[in-house]
């Protein structure tokens, strides 16, 4: 069995005591080196997973563990080097005059020796294809690219798990393959998880497993192919079927050979 990364234990969540529950006794957990993809529609709860895996906000109810430390005032700095977060809008993230300094920027607030920034910010930026870029300024890069340096800057730090919160749905089609090229190359070369956190089924079909939530519950988990067999209960949920997984079954079912399945 491997070893576990990541523990929701029957965890509730609100906003606050006047607002109902975003997060119903929610349990599930994500293992070392793998890709898990959380789905739901817009506010059912996936933000809040993830600032809650980040120590941002903790459980009224329930726990969370990370390896075996539970998230709480005490070991939330200590879990936060380990938890890298990508967000949604990659003007916010960027606070550095050249692209090297922004990736820096997470490692001298951790007081990392010099050298040691120099050979991260060239391994990390390479990861991300990014190191022809070192010296330009951010806001001359496109969405895409941006976000690739903020996933450099994450992977800097050498967290345990990257957590991408929407961090593609500001982006044209081709920053979002960008995104999506890149994080797949990054989990088959490092030894980490990934979240991606998304509410477009297109971007779960690599994933090696798939969390649906829906009102705050965790509806079902399971892989891709497994999930996107309930197209009928995803659509009653607000979720749709990407194209190319219908297209395959459909060829499969007339026997036309297909040269990449689209599903893990
Ligand atoms: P998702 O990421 O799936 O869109 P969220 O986790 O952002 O969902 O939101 C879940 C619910 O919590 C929504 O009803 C949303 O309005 C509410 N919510 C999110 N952030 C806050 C906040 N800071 N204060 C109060 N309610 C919030």
């Amino acid at each position: 069995m491997e070893n576990k990364l990541i523990e929701f234990r029957n965890v509730s969540f609100r906003y606050t005591d006047e607002q109902p529950w975003v997060l119903k006794d929610c349990s599930f957990t994500i293992y070392e080196n793998e890709w898990v993809a959380i789905i739901g529609h817009n506010g059912s709860g996936k933000s809040t997973i993830a600032k809650l895996m980040n120590g941002l906000i903790f459980p009224q109810k329930g726990e969370i563990l990370i390896g075996d430390k539970i998230i709480d005032e005490q070991t939330v700095w200590e879990i936060r080097r380990e938890v890298g977060m990508v967000f949604q809008n990659p003007d916010n993230q960027f606070v550095g005059t050249t692209v090297q300094d922004d990736v820096a920027f997470g490692m001298e607030n951790r007081g990392f020796p010099r050298e040691e920034m120099i050979r991260l910010i060239d391994e990390s930026l390479s990861a991300v294809g990014m190191e022809k870029y070192r010296l330009t300024e951010p806001y001359r890069l496109s969405g895409g690219q941006k976000q690739r340096v903020a996933i450099a800057g994450v992977l800097a730090i050498s967290p345990k798990v990257l957590i991408l919160d929407e961090a593609t749905s500001m982006l044209d089609p081709k920053g979002r393959l960008e995104i999506m090229e890149t994080v797949a190359h990054i989990q088959t070369e490092r030894d980490l998880s990934l979240i991606t956190i998304t509410h477009d089924l297109n971007e779960v079909t690599q994933a090696d497993r798939v969390i649906v939530m829906n009102r705050g519950e965790l509806w079902k988990e399971g892989t891709p192919r497994e999930i996107f067999t309930e197209k009928a209960s995803l659509r009653q949920i607000g979720l749709d079927v990407p194209f190319s997984s219908t297209l395959a079954e459909e060829l499969r079912r007339y026997h036309i050979p297909i040269e990449k399945e689209p599903l893990n």
